[in-house]
Parts: C-alpha cells; sequence; structure tokens
C-alpha cells in the first residue's frame, strides 16, 4: 500500500446500509472526521431496501440476548424519530397464529417470552375470526406496538442527519484490504468508476458491511474467524379481493418468522419471506418455490390460490453460522479500535438506532 495516496480520518465505518449510516450519525457527536464508505452508488441498496419494513416489538428474542435488548430500545428511539421527522409509519399491530396444540404452546411460549423481555402489551385475542373470516387458526395473541414504516425515507433521513453535522459519504468505493499500524488502520478502497486505489488511515474502524461483513471482521480481527451463512427470502404480492388492518404470522420458524401477510404504507398485501441458506448473493426469485410458499401460506389463509400471487422480491439475511443473535465484536488492536457489527439480519431495521448507541458506547476513546 505504500505508493499509494493516504487520508488519515477520524473514524471510518464500512458500510451504507440502515446500520452503518445509523452508527455514522452517532459517531459524528464525538469525532469530527467521520467517513463513510458504500461499494454501490446509493445508500441502502441492499438489505436495508429488501426486508419487510416491520417494527418489530420484541417479543421472539432470547431475554438479554442483544437483539432483544436492541430491539425493545430501538423500536421507542424509532417511533419517537418518525414521529418527529414526520416520516410515514402506521403502528397497525399484528396477530401471531397457532394452527395445532403444538403450535400454540410455541404461541405460549412467545407470549411468555414477550412478557419476561418486557413486551408489556401482548394479549390473547379470540376476535379475530369475526374481523378476518377468511383466516383459519386455532388461537391469536396480539401485539398492539408491531408497526409498518416508510424505511427508505428513514434511513435517507439518517443520512442527511449524518452529512449535515459534518460526515461524509463516500460513495461508489469498495474496501479492499486492511491493515494495521501504530497510525491506524489502513484501509485500501478503490472508486468503482475510475479503479484509482487509495488508502484511508483511522484509528477507530466499523465494520457495518452486511452481507460482506464476515469477510472483513476476518481481515481486522484476526482472532475470530466468522462463517457467514445466507439465508434467503423471497416475498409475493396479494392480487385477491381480501383486505388487512393487520399483520398476520404465523408461528416462527428455525431460520425466520414464517411467511407472514404483511401490509404496506398503502395496504398492499404481501407475503414472505420465505427461508433457505444460499450460496451466494442473487436476488432473483425461483420460482420453482412457488408451490411450497402456496402451502405455507395455506396453513392460516387456506381459500389463497396461486393466481392471487404474484412474484415480489428477495432479501438475504446476513447471519453468522450457528449463531441465531446479533453480534457485536470489538476490541482494541496497537490502539486501534474496531467494532465488527455481525449476523445483523431481524430485527435489525426496528434496532438500529439503539445499534448505533451500542456501538458508540463500545469505543472507549
Ligand atoms: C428478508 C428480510 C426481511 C427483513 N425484515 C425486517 C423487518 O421487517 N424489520 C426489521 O427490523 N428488520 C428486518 N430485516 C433485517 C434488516 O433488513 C437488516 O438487519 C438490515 O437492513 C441490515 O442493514 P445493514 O446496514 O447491516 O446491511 P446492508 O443494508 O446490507 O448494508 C451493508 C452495506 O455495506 C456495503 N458493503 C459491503 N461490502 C462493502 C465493501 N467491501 N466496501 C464498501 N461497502 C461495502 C453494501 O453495499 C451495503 O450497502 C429483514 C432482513 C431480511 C433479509
Amino acid at each position: 500500500m505504500s505508493k499509494l495516496e493516504k487520508f488519515e480520518v477520524d473514524c471510518l465505518v464500512i458500510g451504507g446500509g440502515v446500520s452503518g449510516i445509523a452508527i455514522a450519525r452517532e459517531l459524528c457527536t464525538r469525532y469530527e472526521n467521520v467517513f463513510l464508505i458504500e461499494r454501490n452508488n446509493q445508500i441502502a441498496q441492499e438489505t436495508s431496501s429488501r426486508n419487510s419494513e416491520v417494527i418489530h416489538a420484541g417479543m421472539y428474542y432470547e431475554q438479554d440476548s442483544l437483539k432483544s435488548k436492541l430491539c425493545l430500545k430501538g423500536k421507542e428511539l424509532l417511533y419517537d424519530y418518525l414521529k418527529e421527522r414526520k416520516i410515514e409509519f402506521n403502528r397497525c399491530g399484528k396477530y401471531i397464529l397457532s394452527s395445532d396444540d403444538q403450535e400454540s404452546e410455541t404461541l405460549n411460549d412467545i407470549y411468555e417470552n414477550g412478557l419476561a423481555c418486557g413486551v408489556n402489551d401482548l394479549v390473547y385475542d379470540s376476535s379475530l375470526n369475526e374481523k378476518y373470516p377468511f383466516l383459519d387458526f386455532k388461537e391469536a395473541i396480539f401485539s398492539p406496538s408491531t408497526g409498518i414504516f416508510d424505511s427508505h425515507s428513514f434511513i435517507h433521513s439518517l443520512g442527511r442527519d449524518f452529512q449535515s453535522s459534518g460526515g461524509n459519504i463516500i460513495l461508489g468505493n469498495e474496501t479492499l484490504g486492511i491493515n494495521e499500524s501504530s497510525e491506524g488502520f489502513e484501509v485500501l478502497v478503490e472508486d468503482k468508476k475510475n479503479r484509482n486505489q487509495f488508502v484511508v488511515i483511522s484509528k477507530v474502524l466499523i465494520n457495518s458491511a452486511g452481507l460482506n461483513a464476515a469477510p472483513i471482521a476476518n481481515l481486522i480481527n484476526e482472532q475470530n474467524i466468522y462463517k457467514e451463512e445466507f439465508v434467503k427470502g423471497e416475498y409475493y404480492i396479494y392480487q385477491g379481493k381480501e383486505n388487512l388492518e393487520n399483520l398476520i404470522y404465523p408461528t416462527p420458524t428455525e431460520n425466520s418468522l414464517g411467511l407472514h401477510a404483511t401490509i404496506d404504507l398503502g395496504k398492499g398485501i404481501r407475503f414472505g419471506p420465505s427461508a433457505y441458506v444460499v450460496d451466494e448473493i442473487d436476488y432473483s426469485l425461483s420460482l420453482d418455490q412457488k408451490l411450497i410458499f402456496l402451502e405455507a401460506v395455506r396453513s392460516y389463509w387456506p381459500g389463497i390460490k396461486e393466481e392471487d400471487l404474484t412474484p415480489g422480491y428477495s432479501g438475504i439475511r446476513p447471519k453468522l453460522k450457528g449463531i441465531n443473535d446479533f453480534v457485536i465484536d470489538s476490541g482494541t488492536v496497537s490502539n486501534n479500535q474496531f467494532v465488527n457489527v455481525l449476523g445483523y439480519a431481524s430485527p435489525g431495521l426496528t434496532s438500529s438506532l439503539a445499534l448505533a448507541i451500542e456501538v458508540s458506547e463500545r469505543i472507549t476513546s
């Protein structure tokens, strides 16, 4: 790296999705010279724009886990931020349904876990049959504090906050390598337009590179070798005649919260996301999975017909193999501080403002 042009900054954030932007915005309150590098030509083009846009209430996650802690705190911060900035949201609430006795036990576990985690507003609701006679279920719980929001406006608003506090977003530039020296982390960056390479030196380095966070973490902290696992989820758009005012979720599966029915802010309905492991980042829809998808939806909405569903979009969950929680790996190498944000799948949108505070607190100087 020695012949390349070098730039020194106080703090460098890799990745311009919701996590990187929220963290960079938070770090601007402590550092003068904060830079964020994003390889795409716009922010939030990957997982942060390929999800359900749900504000999660926090009843699913293990008590005291990072997901539980950050989701509960993040939910409150997020609702407050959306209100203050007049960004559209709908605190529409959601139902979780069981379809047999075994699922009813799982439902009860979710209810109890929610209470233990501090989600105090969950209620068993037997009136759902009247409201939505086309649904088939055994029992239902209602979460009034679940909602949906305009996540694009939210992320862009955070980006504007960051820039108006003096932060710099460098688009179309990719991190290729990381060395460590007494001056700081030396991060090799390539401008994707002209292939021009340069080095950014920073004493504080944040890796919030989403699906690419594990290989970048392995460059920073060679002690821990992280192995990522991509779990893809596809969505289908509902074209039938029924309407929903709330979100409808089945009981969760191992890799996902189940193929739920969500409404968007315009009251359109979509189903998803499915969950299956993939080796590469490819957002095309595997249409051969449509029948499996349809079967899963029919477990609670039996009248759905194949022609009611048209292909939507997909997203990929950035998980770590064998780990269900978020991982915030922070540390110091020769006086240089790093934070890796790993396994930052759902409820990552909901948790983002709380994540930013948590990451900032991990940096000691
Ligand atoms: C199917 C699905 C549904 C979901 N639904 C919800 C939901 O309803 N509610 C909720 O709260 N959460 C949800 N999530 C989770 C949420 O979307 C993610 O947690 C969040 O978007 C992750 O944001 P991120 O910034 O960490 O990653 P990303 O948005 O992927 O951002 C990472 C960025 O890093 C950049 N990058 C990578 N490598 C480099 C490099 N070498 N150099 C420079 N830049 C680089 C990428 O281009 C990318 O822009 C869902 C996720 C999925 C997959």
